[in-house]
């Protein structure tokens, strides 16, 4: 269970748990007829290491999470 939660840097190799790192979850906004979008695409969340403040994409676990989620939507759906 503890192995699944640390991080590790890329650049740097610095290694914490999820609250040692900063997160950005990036949107962009986007102008259309005087009123605000937001953008369809879904992206990455960016992680920001504390030590050397590299950014990095942390993909693979929200992605799982995702497709889960979706997942048991649809078999709820069905039946
Ligand atoms: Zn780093």
């Amino acid at each position: 269970m503890s192995e699944c939660k640390v991080l590790k840097c890329p650049f740097c190799g610095f290694e914490g748990s999820r609250e040692d790192f900063s997160y950005i979850y990036e949107v962009t906004l986007y102008l259309v007829d005087s009123e605000v979008e937001k953008e369809e695409r879904e992206r990455p969340v960016l992680v920001v290491c504390p030590r050397c403040k590299q950014g990095f994409f942390l993909e693979d676990p929200y992605f799982k999470l995702r497709t889960g989620m979706l997942y048991r939507n649809r078999v709820h759906n069905s039946t």
